[in-house]
């Protein structure tokens, strides 16, 4: 692929409106969400998504997410049966993606749903995000903005690191709140099905959808959900109790005491999540500068957004499970 000069943009009106000539153009462009940072294409444009995808080097077959303004937007291009109105008033703008059937009448272009029968659409809260699908006024596709399989970005430095190059323009909204991916559900006949678990936990869901939040009728499996992901450079040992000598300790809670990063002293499970991709990247970095072979990492509850990270805290140890 060639070098291309990859313009630094702020978040003022004027850069933002440079970011929507860009996007109108067909380039791609980073952007912050209140879940990682997102690598942004008009979903209408099939050379832009195509782009996205070499970028990445992300297969084909994997769907993207797209990204709308509000949920009118949204029923102009799925069908929105009662269950997803009643999650989508509640959860939106917000990290919750629904999986539902595309209409026939959507402008979203095949190469971003990967020719499925249906689309996987949010509404982000985020002024950045929601201020570029606005002004642009078509939706945009917008998969986290690093190399595929590695580990996501919650920062302007770790797109340009991945990224820079590669991609048209990145903008700098400082960090995510969240700092993990949205959580994806499928809408199955009344019932809710997650495919990913992300920032909103299962609790928040069972809040709302109640009942309907259950085994799916089908098993439901995401396509693109892959076993190796969100991996950094140095193999993990997870549910380490403490760090050993030539490991980089990644701690959690105050018994964590000596480890090289913690994630929350406070044993907080949403600034860990917040911290997550940031302190595993400055990890692998460190390991990387002191030559060592392995990352520990503390046990991470269960509870809340610590099931997702311990979702990709188990992707991203899959190729060392032996360990
Ligand atoms: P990300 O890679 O974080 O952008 O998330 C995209 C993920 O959303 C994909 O890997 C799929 O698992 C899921 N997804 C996107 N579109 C669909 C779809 N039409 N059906 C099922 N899952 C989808
Ligand atoms: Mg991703």
């Amino acid at each position: 692929m060639n070098q291309i000069n990859t313009m630094e943009l702020t978040s003022s009106q004027k850069d933002i409106g440079t970011a929507v000539e860009l996007l109108r153009r067909g380039c791609i462009v980073g952007f912050p969400t209140e879940t990682v940072y997102g690598l942004a294409a008009d979903a209408t444009n099939p050379k832009a998504v195509r782009r996205i995808f070499a970028a990445k080097g992300r297969p084909s077959s994997n769907p993207l997410i797209v990204h709308l303004a509000d949920i009118e937007n949204a029923s102009d291009h799925v069908e929105l049966g009662y269950v997803a109105r009643m999650l989508g008033e509640h959860f939106w703008p917000g990290p919750l993606t629904l999986v539902l059937p595309a209409k026939p009448s959507t402008t979203v272009c095949r190469e971003a749903t990967a020719g499925a029968p249906t689309l996987a659409v949010r509404i982000p809260a985020h002024d950045v995000a929601l201020e570029l699908i606005g002004c642009l006024g078509r939706p945009i596709v917008a998969p986290s903005a690093n190399i595929s399989g590695r580990v996501s970005p919650t920062c302007a430095s770790h797109v340009r690191l991945d990224l820079g190059g590669r991609i048209d323009a990145v903008i700098d909204g400082n960090s995510c709140p969240h700092g993990l991916e949205s959580t994806i559900v499928e809408i199955i006949g009344d019932g809710v099905a997650v495919l990913r678990d992300g920032a909103i936990p299962r609790t928040q869901l069972a809040s709302v959808a109640g009942t309907l939040l259950r085994n799916p009728l089908r098993p439901a499996a995401a396509p693109g959900q892959l076993a190796s992901h969100y991996a950094p450079s140095t193999r993990l040992r997870l549910d380490a109790s403490t760090g050993q000598h030539g490991e980089v300790w990644l701690g959690f809670g105050s018994e964590a005491t000596g480890a090289d990063f913690n994630l929350s002293e406070l044993a907080d499970i949403n600034e860990a999540a917040h911290n997550f991709y940031g302190m595993l990247r400055a990890a692998d970095q460190k390991a990387a500068s002191k030559s060592y072979q392995i990352i520990a990492i503390s046990v991470i509850p269960q509870t809340g957004l610590g099931r997702a990270i311990n979702d990709r805290l188990r992707r991203a140890a899959h190729d060392n499970a032996a360990l």
